[in-house]
């Protein structure tokens, strides 16, 4: 393992523009989950990594950026997009290798989804306007300035999409950044310091730290001159970083976990319903945060809708992610595969019946060693047992009866995430009703996963706090400020001067 790591491609931290080793001298080997061979090393960043790059992100800031026009900033974001566009091809590759993931989920959503939120933040930014509350004889308006130097730490389920989703609005509204990718998967964030590069952008406005989540992730979100930390990530990650950033009064974004229910009732659009409930269960192998990983179905329709769910499961191509009609990749760890499995072996103690999948394919070489999963489907649970209502992030689906909307409800609200949920339902009173009580940030009626990037995404409960997307980005990014212009002292209302 040691002589092949060696063969392979070592990264760097980027920092004040430049990509240098880490201070410790040390690497990770992050291997290629499709066939558990190293695909590059990872600089193990620490404390005096982060405070490198934090200096470079003050110096930065405090540096002739800070004079950068609304409209500057948003045409190096156009330019960035532009760059990343020109690399799609090989910005999915590297994706597909580093996650595991089929190589035309990277090209069609991955890699396309980073090139739009680039784009749209510099759309974004350009229309963002300020509020303004007109008094008696005075005048507020609400002035928005950047933060200063912010950390961005993102997960490994969709690396370049959730990183540039953070690094676009954060530059856009004039901070610095510096990046803490999933140590997991590092591949495309050094394409993005690579872009920054090209594009002659500022040195030191994105920074790059590479490392362990426990050391470069925790020095960073402790760093006294981080304004402001918007992290994506576990749960129990989440919980940790907001107790470091808290007593430092740091603003804080936490979108977190899920365990998101896909309720389906009998007056559904049947096919529709089913293509849907797949998509929402399995696409990324279960690893999004907002797959529909609990289906609640109307207990009428119960026994053909699992006929039918089961059936188009078994049909899920799995394997080579490269090959185009592969809809199934690897998980992305050899760790994170066992976690997996110890659910569907908790499972099983609980009662669990599995309907299909529920082991490791076969496969043929290289794909024999990697950390490919069937798609698993578990009926005869209690809603209320672990394994249905604890977050696994795989390609697992638990299914639920249910006789009223009542108990659906209860069902979908009776864990501790509130992410998303889907609502499958030809009742439009209904889909009103239950998207107001559902407790979640994100309801879909009659789809999954369409997003319009304006609206505010994120959780409540265990699932995070905060939102982000189109100005609530923005708002997050900046501190807001009001000014109060008195232009009469004598208004003709006596309220105004009170
Ligand atoms: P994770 O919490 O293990 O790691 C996320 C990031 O945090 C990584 O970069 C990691 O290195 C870093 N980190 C770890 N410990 C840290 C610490 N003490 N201080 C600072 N940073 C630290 O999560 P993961 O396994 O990479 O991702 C999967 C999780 O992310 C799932 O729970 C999933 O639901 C969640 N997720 C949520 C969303 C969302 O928008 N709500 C989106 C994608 C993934």
């Amino acid at each position: 393992m040691k002589e092949a790591a060696q063969m392979v491609r070592s990264l760097e931290q980027f920092i004040g523009g430049r990509f240098q080793a880490p201070a410790s001298g040390q690497y990770l080997v992050n291997l290629a989950p499709a066939t558990g061979k190293p695909l590059s090393q990872v600089p193990r960043g620490g404390g005096e990594d982060v405070n490198a790059a934090v200096s470079a992100a003050q110096e930065a800031f405090d540096g002739p950026w800070r004079q950068w026009s609304v409209e500057q900033r948003a045409a190096l974001l156009d330019r960035i997009a532009d760059s990343l566009q020109q690399r799609a091809d090989d910005l999915a590759a590297l994706e597909s290798a580093d996650t595991g993931k089929p190589l035309a989920l990277a090209a069609k959503i991955d890699i396309p989804r980073a090139v739009a939120n680039f784009r749209f933040f510099a759309t974004a930014v350009r229309q963002f306007g300020s509020d303004c509350f007109p008094m008696e004889g005075a005048l507020n308006y609400t002035h928005r300035s950047a933060l200063g130097p912010v950390a961005l730490i993102s997960p490994w389920n969709l690396p370049l999409y959730l990183l540039s989703w953070k690094v676009a609005p954060a530059l856009a509204m004039g901070n610095t950044v510096v990046a803490k990718p999933s140590e997991m998967t590092p591949m495309t964030a050094d394409a993005l310091a690579s872009v920054f590069e090209a594009a002659d952008a500022p040195p030191g406005i994105f920074n790059l730290i590479h490392g362990l989540g426990g050391e470069a992730g925790q020095a960073l979100v402790e760093h006294p001159d981080i304004k402001a930390v918007s992290f994506t990530g576990g749960t129990a990650t989440g919980s940790r970083v907001a107790a470091t950033a808290a007593p430092q009064f740091k603003k804080l974004s936490l979108e977190l976990g899920g365990k998101n229910p896909t309720l389906v009732f009998a007056d559904c659009d049947f096919e529709a319903t089913v293509n849907g409930a797949v998509r929402a269960a399995f696409t990324n192998q279960g690893q999004i945060c907002l797959c529909g990983s609990r289906l609640l179905v109307e207990a009428s329709l119960y026994p053909r809708f699992v006929e039918a769910f089961v059936a188009k499961v078994k049909q899920l191509k799995l394997g080579d992610p490269e090959h185009p009609e592969t809809q199934l990749g690897a998980l992305i760890s050899a760790e994170h595969r066992e976690k997996v499995e110890s659910y569907l072996a908790l499972a099983r103690q609980e009662g669990g019946e599995i309907l299909c999948g529920g082991q490791r394919p076969t496969l043929p070489e290289p794909w024999d060693q990697g950390f490919f999963l069937q798609p698993t489907v578990i009926a005869g649970l209690s809603p209320s047992c672990r394994t249905a209502t604890e977050e696994i992030f795989g390609p697992v689906v638990s299914l639920h009866p249910f006789e009223t909307e009542e108990e659906a409800l209860a069902i979908a609200n009776g864990v501790p995430y509130g992410l998303s949920a889907s609502l499958w339902t030809g009742d439009v009173t209904r889909a009103h009703r239950l998207s107001q009580a559902l407790e979640c940030g994100l309801v879909w009626v009659n789809t999954w996963l369409l997003r319009d990037l304006r609206v505010p995404f994120g959780g409540v409960k265990a699932s995070g706090v905060g939102r982000e997307g189109g100005r609530y980005s923005l708002e997050f990014f900046s501190e807001s400020k009001n000014v109060c212009i008195q232009w009469n002292p004598n208004p003709a209302s006596p309220k105004a001067s009170s």
